[in-house]
């Protein structure tokens, strides 16, 4: 009977369609955690601070279930975030923190407030990519308790795991402390209103990402790849891993795709192409942008100084551009 009345319950919230992203709440991911005991409706709703009218919505559509005695539904948001995205990949050194740095300094170019939650762990290298020393984080006292002030660096809101260790030492959370840390930094930063935050995971399918993936109110996740790396099962592990929790996979950013002959402009796919097309067919998930091998990425980073808003213009900084264009559009509510 509960497997009975549970496809009651998704078929009829398949029918509530969110009025911007004009897709239904399932498929968008924003219903999880749903269980059926006792005639009783449980469910998680993962909202931006915008969405809040879906609410009750569902509690009439499914209001006119004849057995169900009350829905209980706990919204999950991160205060005065409208969209939070993901940006993931299947191993270390694909570039996934340098396109994450990237994608915020573009939307930010194009007039996005945007926030950037640096939660990789292993590697938490965002506060120096963007030119930020060991910083004091600040804690402010709100009325819904004390809040961890984020950093702001080029008009970009920074926090980041990083600047909770000390330096050089690795962080050896594990387990529960690493829950307690990664919910901590989701719900208790004060981001102020910000139209994206983008999260920086770890990199793989560990305890810390599905910890961050079901307890943020992801819209999407973006996965960065290699040529190299491209056909690889830990790939396809990771966007499998955000299907099966209900995650959207907006796309696939193929990094180091070629090198560019600074005489000729001849563009070399040093590390082969077309896996990233290939890649995109087989999962179903658009090839977002194909990020040339630059050496000004690379310094760059080092100089805290992001390409996608240096004042040259140059390929790479086009297909962070183009990325950015076209997350606006998918989002486009959020210029207007
Ligand atoms: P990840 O977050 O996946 O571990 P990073 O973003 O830290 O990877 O990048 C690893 C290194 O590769 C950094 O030194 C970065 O500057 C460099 N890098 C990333 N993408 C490019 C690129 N397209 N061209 C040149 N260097 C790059």
């Amino acid at each position: 009977m509960t497997t009975v009345h549970h496809q009651e319950v998704v078929q009829l919230l398949k029918q509530i369609i969110e009025p911007i992203l004009k897709n239904d709440i399932v498929s968008l991911g924003m219903v999880r955690n749903l269980r059926i005991v006792d005639d009783y409706i449980y469910l998680r709703l993962y909202i931006g601070s915008h969405q809040h009218q879906l609410q009750p919505e569902i509690q009439s559509k499914l209001s006119s279930l004849s057995w169900c005695k009350k829905t209980y539904i706990q919204i999950c948001t991160i205060p005065g975030v409208k969209i939070t995205l993901a940006i993931s990949s299947g191993k270390g050194g694909v570039g996934k923190s340098t396109t994450a740095v990237n994608i915020a300094a573009a939307l930010k170019l194009q007039g996005a407030k945007v926030g950037l939650l640096d939660a990789d762990i292993y590697g938490p290298n965002v506060p120096q990519m963007l030119g930020l020393g060991q910083a004091d984080i600040q804690v402010i006292n709100t009325p819904t308790g004390d809040k961890f002030l984020p950093l702001e660096v080029q008009g970009i809101k920074i926090m980041s795991v990083g600047l909770l260790a000390e330096p050089n030492r690795p962080l050896a959370w594990r387990g529960p402390v690493l829950h307690k840390i990664i919910t901590q930094f989701l719900q208790d930063v004060e981001w102020g209103e910000l139209d994206y935050l983008l999260i920086d995971l770890p990199p793989g399918t560990g305890d810390a990402q599905i910890t961050i993936i079901q307890e943020s109110p992801i819209c999407g996740v973006i996965l960065v790849t290699t040529p190299q790396q491209v056909a690889v099962a830990d790939v396809r592990r990771n966007i499998y891993m955000f299907r099966q929790v209900g995650v959207p996979v907006l796309g696939i950013i193929e990094n180091m795709s070629y090198l560019i002959c600074s005489d000729c402009g001849l563009r070399t796919p040093i590390f082969g192409s077309g896996g990233g097309e290939q890649l995109a067919a087989e999962l179903q998930a658009p090839l977002l942008g194909q990020i040339p091998i630059d050496s000004r990425i690379c310094s760059g980073s080092d100089t805290g100084n992001p390409i996608a808003i240096s004042e040259y213009t140059s390929p790479a900084k086009e297909v962070f551009t183009q990325i950015a264009t076209s997350l606006n559009t998918t989002f486009t509510f959020l210029l207007f």
